[in-house]
């Protein structure tokens, strides 16, 4: 790792589909030994200082299967079978490492892993659309390790809305959490699993609000009032996150970054660090950490892959963010937030 490298706990990537898509068949060998495809690898994040984070088990609808990898869509479609073999591949990873990488289960097993120089591999579930009303999945799922879940990715489903709506827009877009999405909410505060609003349409994020009593945590959204992508929080939802102990992971996809929406990679890096003031302003550095979505999003070219962390951290120096608050971001609310969900 290079010296100027500052330990980093990611809220959000899609690593586990980029391989459930392209290596199937040794998912662990190819993450340690190198990807060439997407941001991710062991030997980048040495590299980049990412030392942990939430790794997202995913299941993108079929015709994206169809389109990204199109020798697996010849299998029937089923996705509780494909969470299950992401699930899989997070503990092959950890299994194959040689003790480079674990599996944490508690915020203790994090901080562990931290001081040891491991990996920190987190599970989580980006959209339950296949888990049933009455939280028996929910809990096989918590019992297998996960620790961490959004309700909703971009579509509707049996608990609701996912935002979803053009640029630009509010994030206002529908009806809120069903009767099932609620009974969702107060199951996952019983499993004291951490809930994602990063997905929810607003009237879902209050509904949410309402019924938690958990702190309200955004894995990789940016502030609306900055770009005005539905998937952004607007000032008044990020005043909720921190009046609840909440943490918000700041999205690295250009589309989620740039005023004018566009995926254009030519984004420099004073936009993340826009994004990072003004979270700052509005809800003080107990409240603002990251959210790469590496794997799942056109980066800017000035970051590139996991590997560019450290220019991000140089960038939020010169831009006058001192060595404590920085760590705040990269580690230290991340550890707050998780323990705090995961203990109560
Ligand atoms: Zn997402």
């Amino acid at each position: 790792m290079s010296h100027t490298a500052m330990l980093t706990f990611d809220g959000h990537n899609d690593l586990l589909l980029n391989l459930w898509l392209h290596h199937r068949d040794a998912p662990a060998a190819a993450f340690f030994n190198g990807i060439e495809r997407g941001h991710l690898d062991f030997p980048r994040m040495q590299q980049g200082g990412f030392a942990g984070g939430l790794f997202a088990i995913f299941v993108p609808p079929l015709a994206y299967i169809t389109q990204m990898a199109p020798h697996h869509a010849e299998q029937p479609y089923q996705p509780l079978e494909i969470m299950w073999q992401q699930l899989d591949i997070l503990q092959q990873i950890a299994a194959c490492s040689h003790g480079r990488a674990k599996l944490c289960r508690s915020a203790a097993e994090i901080a562990e892993c931290r001081a040891s120089g491991v990996l920190a591999l987190v599970a989580h579930i980006e959209g339950a659309d296949a888990l049933d009303g009455e939280g028996e999945l929910l809990t096989e799922f918590y019992q297998a390790g996960v620790r961490s879940i959004g309700p909703f990715w971009n579509l509707p489903n049996r608990f609701g809305y996912g935002v979803n709506g053009r640029f630009p827009a509010s994030p206002d877009t529908g009806d809120g959490l069903t009767a099932e999405g609620k009974a969702f909410i107060q199951q996952a505060n019983a499993l004291h699993m951490m809930i994602d609003v990063s997905h929810m349409n607003e009237k879902a994020f209050w509904d949410t609000a309402r019924l938690s009593c958990a702190p309200l945590v955004a894995t990789h959204s940016n502030a609306h009032a900055l770009c005005a992508q539905p998937r952004n929080l607007t000032d008044a939802q990020l005043e909720a996150i921190r009046a609840s102990g909440g943490v918000v992971g700041i999205n690295f996809g250009n589309a989620f970054l740039r005023a004018d929406g566009k995926r254009d990679s030519d984004t420099p890096l004073a936009e993340i660090v826009k994004h990072c003031d003004h979270l700052l302003r509005t809800m003080g550095p107990e409240h603002v950490a990251l959210g790469s979505d590496f794997d799942g999003i056109s980066t800017p070219d000035a970051l590139g892959d996991v590997s560019g962390l450290p220019r991000l951290f140089a960038a939020l120096r010169d831009a006058g963010y001192d060595q404590a608050l920085s760590e705040k971001l990269a580690w230290g609310n991340w550890q707050r937030v998780l323990q705090q969900t995961w203990q109560q």
